[in-house]
């Protein structure tokens, strides 16, 4: 597997061709993004879902987010999983690397496929993929100005939750001027900027507990070149808390000093999830697409089906291993 990193050529273009797509439409559009939902992927579709309900179109949102986002969609915008799409549906797909990652509809008839994973594999009969694109949140940001739907804040708000989340609170590398740019653009729309990063943070008690196991595993590698933590199924149950409480740890992990690689294993029922983010030139891309995952050159994930912790982490540091040496960090 590999990557494609290079700037969308027909951004613009593209964009406008699903812009006059989306307009023309008379059926359903049916909005999803990829499972387990981030930030992004909240932010990008529910953001879309509220414009076109705006300009009169008929729009299904599918999502089950989690906990820390479920303050963004009201409770009747929900609608449950589909097991067949409607008649005469459009399906967007945003933030998703590939329809197998995508959940809450079949991925069929007419796709339409927005992303910035360099790993998207261009599915749908319309794909725009731009890796140069902080978040699908800022194209989606554009398509919503094609579309000249008038900006509120029940539109600006989670659009600016999906650009908030996917550049680490304006902290990654990814944080280009256009960033705050279009930050600056949407909080002028009426967000209540401090309140958003307020609330974005809150955290229950279990988290609490569950941080205080999971940093009891944190090992460093390499001379302290990649750091790792770990969470089980059973640190999971004695905090009381979900899974989804631990997606935080590999942020935490990537500030160790001198540190590179930092990996975040997640123990699951049918094998191990890895989140990986790296600094410096070393690409968490490579190192996700040699253990079949994907993602962002700074920012990727893997599955490890049918693996246990004890048989993920070599498997994880050889890949780490390899990809130091592809850059000279190590001999
Ligand atoms: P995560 O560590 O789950 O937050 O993922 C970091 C980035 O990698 C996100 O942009 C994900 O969409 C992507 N990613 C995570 N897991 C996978 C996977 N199994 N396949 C493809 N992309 C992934
Ligand atoms: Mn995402
Ligand atoms: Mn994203």
């Amino acid at each position: 597997m590999s990557a494609n990193n290079a700037p969308e050529p027909r951004y613009w273009e593209k964009l406008r061709l699903i812009a006059a797509t989306l307009k023309a439409v008379e059926g359903p559009v049916v909005i999803i993004a990829h499972e387990d939902p981030d930030g992004d992927a909240l932010g990008s579709t529910l953001g879309l879902y509220r414009a076109l309900k705006k300009l009169g179109k008929e729009a299904i949102w599918i999502m089950d987010p989690p906990r820390f986002l479920r303050f963004l969609p009201k409770e009747e915008e929900y609608h449950p999983p589909l097991e067949r799409l409607p008649e005469n549906a459009t399906l967007v797909v945003l933030d998703a690397g590939d329809r197998d990652r995508a959940v809450g509809a079949p991925v069929e008839g007419f796709v339409i496929n927005i992303d910035h994973h360099g790993s998207n594999s261009r599915f749908g009969q319309l794909h725009l993929v731009d890796p140069t694109r902080p978040a699908v949140a800022m194209m989606v940001k554009d398509l919503i100005d094609l579309l000249e739907v008038p900006w509120d804040p029940e539109i600006a708000t989670p659009v600016l939750t999906g650009i908030m989340t996917d550049t680490g609170f304006f902290k990654n590398t990814n944080t280009t001027p256009e960033v705050f740019r279009v930050a600056a653009e949407l909080v002028e729309h009426g967000v209540a900027y401090a309140e958003l990063a307020d609330r974005l943070s809150w955290r229950p008690p279990e988290y609490f507990k569950l941080t205080s196991l999971v940093l009891g595993t944190v090992a460093f590698h390499f001379g302290g070149l990649l750091v790792t933590a770990h969470v089980t199924r059973s640190m999971v149950e004695e905090a009381g808390a979900a899974e989804e409480d631990s997606d935080d740890f590999v942020g935490l992990l990537k500030t160790a000093e001198g540190s590179v690689v930092a990996v975040f294993f997640k123990e699951r029922e049918d094998g191990v999830k890895v989140s990986i983010r790296s600094k410096n030139g070393v690409s968490a891309q490579r190192i996700a697409l040699a253990l079949g995952g994907g993602g962002h050159v700074p920012a990727a994930g893997a599955t490890l089906p049918g693996l246990d912790l004890e048989a993920a982490y070599p498997k994880v540091l050889a890949a780490v291993e390899a990809e130091l040496r592809r850059v000279g960090l190590l001999p």
